[in-house]
């Protein structure tokens, strides 16, 4: 089974698996081979499992899953490279950086730039990609963690709001001194792009799992649905609040867990109100989205966790009435409540006594 948060690494265990790829292959029965490879990349540990078969085999349609996990990562590599923004040369920091109010952007950029503003939109700005001004000030890129005053919080958000950005065919359009944050969508359209490819490639199976985002692809060798534990946001190294079973899906988890600082007796983390420039406070300790698409699974855990309960059980029933909207969600709360919505309750397995399950 697999653990659906695998909580960032510390800065010492990044560095012990940055040199190599983790790398490993097994023969299945039938000729069918796993291969499973882990690496870091974008701040997080990503393992991808791929079902295919070996070159020469019967089948041969079928992908050496070898290859295919090879080009599956060189890929979530390509994604990085173009939209950290810790690397000064990615294409998101020259954008930021730019001093004109238009630059021409490639797809991988475009993409889940048009997600994310879609989502913004339908959320009343819950996602905002802009809120780049303000992570960086709370220490988030740096890890140099501070908690900034009111009053540059407030200076700061004056550069804050997705509406501020236009996008016109292949270029953004945006006043300079707005700066992009794709962390929200980032490793969703990522998993999203390695699963098409996968695809393409002709693998049996995948499961694609990117810290918090995972992404199924086919069917697992045997025929029975994949397996995917969601985090105990209270114990997320060792507990799970349960399991979903589910088909090809993009399985996503946002929460305050998944990465904060603590000063004193106050815990601030890295999902912030783009309103208030603050850390979202609310109901809520974890929200996981189930749905087709990885990019809009990512945006809209991060969306639903800002927008709070029950906020976001209203945006669900909303979009579920939408014929276009459709996706599912498993809220947890701080009173120990584990909501899951009614197209998710057959393929959830509680797990866990400290919460009463709805
Ligand atoms: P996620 O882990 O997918 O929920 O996204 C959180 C990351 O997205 C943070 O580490 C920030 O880089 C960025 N972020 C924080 N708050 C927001 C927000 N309200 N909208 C968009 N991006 C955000
Ligand atoms: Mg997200």
């Amino acid at each position: 089974m697999l653990k659906l948060n695998i909580r960032k690494l510390s800065g010492a265990a990044c560095l012990l698996l940055m040199p190599a790829l983790i790398f490993s292959g097994c023969s299945l029965s039938g000729g069918n081979t796993e291969t499973k490879k882990t690496f870091f990349a974008m701040d997080t540990v990503m393992t991808l499992t791929v079902y295919g078969r070996k070159s020469g085999t019967a089948d041969a349609k079928m992908a050496n899953s070898e290859i295919a996990a090879e080009k599956a990562a060189a890929r979530i590599l390509e994604i990085e490279a173009a939209l950290s923004v810790t690397s000064d040369t990615s294409e998101l920091s020259r954008l930021n950086a730019s001093e004109n109010e238009t630059a021409e952007a490639s797809d991988d950029v475009l993409i889940p730039l048009g997600a994310a503003l879609g989502i913004a939109g339908e959320t009343g700005g819950a996602l905002d990609v802009t809120v780049l001004p303000l992570v960086r000030a709370w220490g988030f890129l740096s890890k140099e963690y501070r908690v900034p005053s009111r009053e540059e919080l407030d200076t700061l958000l004056q550069n804050v709001g997705y509406s501020r950005l236009r996008i016109s065919g292949r270029e953004i359009v945006r006043p300079p001194g707005t700066e992009l944050d794709f962390g929200a969508v980032a490793k969703g359209y990522a998993a999203q792009e390695a699963a098409e490819l996968l695809r393409g490639e002709g693998v049996a199976g995948a499961v694609i799992s990117l810290g918090g985002n995972v992404q199924t692809v086919g069917q697992k060798p045997g025929g029975e649905k994949w397996r995917i534990a969601v985090a105990d946001p209270l114990d997320p190294d060792h507990g799970t609040i349960g399991t979903l079973s589910v088909g090809e899906a993009a399985v996503v988890t946002s929460g305050g867990y998944q990465r904060f600082f603590e000063r004193g007796t106050v815990r601030y983390h890295h999902i912030l109100d783009p309103k208030k420039g603050m850390p979202a406070e609310n109901e809520l300790l974890s929200v996981t989205v189930v749905c087709d698409n990885g990019t809009k699974a990512d945006g809209l855990s991060t969306a639903l966790f800002v927008m709070g309960f029950p906020a976001a059980m209203e945006h669900y029933k909303l979009q579920s009435d939408l014929e276009y909207g459709g996706f599912e969600a498993v809220f947890v709360t701080k009173d120990r409540r584990v909501i899951v919505t009614d197209g998710l309750k057959q393929s959830f397995a509680a797990a866990n006594n400290k919460y009463d399950y709805e």
